[in-house]
């Protein structure tokens, strides 16, 4: 078996060769091509963005912008007036919540979210709820991991202001079929949010095929670095919304009187913002460019076959959340142990993987479990990083 070519492309991972890294929904590693172009921004460009008068400063600019145009064309948004830089998928779900929110919901509107979502995409709402007297609808899960169409159609009906759903979960791997969920919920003439946090490092996105009117994700699960993020929205709703947080940088001229805003995009970004994240962000884009997206998304469904036979042949073990379509994630449980335990041992083994309830606890809660061990796999993975989990799944059972 030899290992994916990708994989020299990832530092740490020649680095650590003492353990093999199956968490990469919590974080994937970070290419070469990362690291470089961090540190020839440091190296070479740092300055502050959008207010210099010196050319360190038009440089900075002029590379922060370039990096903005690249995440639009990554995610096909029509401009990149549309893409604002966030901290991540929570900040960016916060930032909706926060400044379309009250728009769109008053008191006695619904929200509609799904079982399945994470923290992230939940408490955000709860709070919008608590502000203006809307109230929250979860659509129910059913045991394989998988929407139930039948609910989520009746809590449609109810017509919901806003629906806000993941792509992809990120602890079971269910991938959301958004192609028939995002229309319907349009027909209702609800706000569409997708929570894109799980897809963007596995699936090419097109916001514009999508339909949806916000997609949130994170640069540090597709390989940039942490402390990025992107909120894709609609120009018309952008637009419309008030900025949600305020200081430098946001606006057009002050007076002690009154304020007037920046235009888009710069509204919604107060404040010095990651400059060197959002350069660093854009070099994971191109490297992902670079690849053969469909070779890659073969892989990654290789491993997850290659994943889910091998542990099923392990006694005792139950794989969590069996939906037809998946991300590459495996969670799952060993009869009679605590998850943590599992994890422990597997560390122990230097197998890396995520334990417990995954921000998700609705999930867990529909689902019946405590929590899980979870399996996720990235482009660098290998058959025999497989291998070596399930082996070392083999011996913890025998220590448990
Ligand atoms: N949504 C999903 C589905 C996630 O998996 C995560 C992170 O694990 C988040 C939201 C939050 O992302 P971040 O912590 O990068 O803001």
């Amino acid at each position: 078996m030899t290992e994916p070519a990708w994989r020299s492309d990832f530092p740490l991972l020649a680095n650590r060769r003492d353990m093999v890294y199956l968490d990469n929904a919590a974080t994937t590693q970070k290419p070469k091509a990362v690291l470089d172009a961090l540190a020839r921004y440091y190296r070479g460009t740092n300055a502050n963005v959008h207010r210099g008068a010196h050319r360190l400063s038009d440089e900075a600019t002029a590379a922060f912008e370039a990096a903005r145009e690249t995440l639009a064309r990554r995610i096909n948004a029509r401009s990149s007036r549309e893409v604002l830089w966030t901290r991540g998928t929570t900040e960016a779900i916060n930032l909706v919540a926060a400044a379309h929110g009250p728009l769109a919901v008053g008191d006695g509107d619904r929200i509609l979210i799904t079982e399945m979502e994470h923290h992230s995409n939940i408490v955000p709402w709860q709070q919008l709820c608590q502000r203006t007297g809307a109230v929250l609808k979860a659509a129910r899960v059913l045991p394989s991991g998988e929407i139930d169409r039948d609910d989520f159609a009746a809590k449609l009906e109810e017509q919901p202001r806003i629906v806000s759903i993941s792509h992809v979960s990120n602890a079971l791997g269910t991938v959301n079929d958004l192609s028939s969920l995002v229309p319907s919920a349009k027909a209702v003439g609800a706000t569409v949010v997708v929570d894109g946090a799980q897809a963007v490092a596995h699936f090419d996105i097109d916001v514009q095929a999508l339909g949806c009117d916000f997609y949130a994700f994170s640069g540090h699960k597709m390989y940039g670095p942490t402390g990025i993020g992107v909120l894709y929205g609609r120009e018309e709703l952008l637009e419309e919304m008030p900025p949600w947080q305020s200081g430098g940088e946001m606006i057009e001229r002050v007076r002690i009187e009154e304020t007037t805003y920046a235009t888009l995009p710069f509204k919604f970004e107060a404040g010095t913002p990651d400059i060197s994240g959002a350069i660093g962000l854009a070099a994971a884009v191109d490297y992902l460019d670079d690849l053969d997206g469909e070779a890659i998304e073969a892989h990654e469904a290789s491993l997850l076959a290659y994943a889910s036979a091998s542990l099923n042949q392990v006694e005792g073990l139950r794989i969590v959340g069996t939906a037809r379509a998946k991300g590459p994630v495996v969670s799952f449980l060993l009869d009679g142990s605590h998850p943590h335990d599992v994890g422990t041992l597997l560390d122990q083994q230097g197998v890396a993987v995520r334990t417990g309830h995954h921000c998700a606890m609705p999930l867990m809660d529909a689902l019946g479990v405590a929590g899980t061990v979870r399996a996720s796999f990235s482009l660098y993975n290998s058959l025999e990083d497989i291998d070596k989990l399930s082996g070392a799944v083999r011996t913890a059972r025998t220590m448990l």
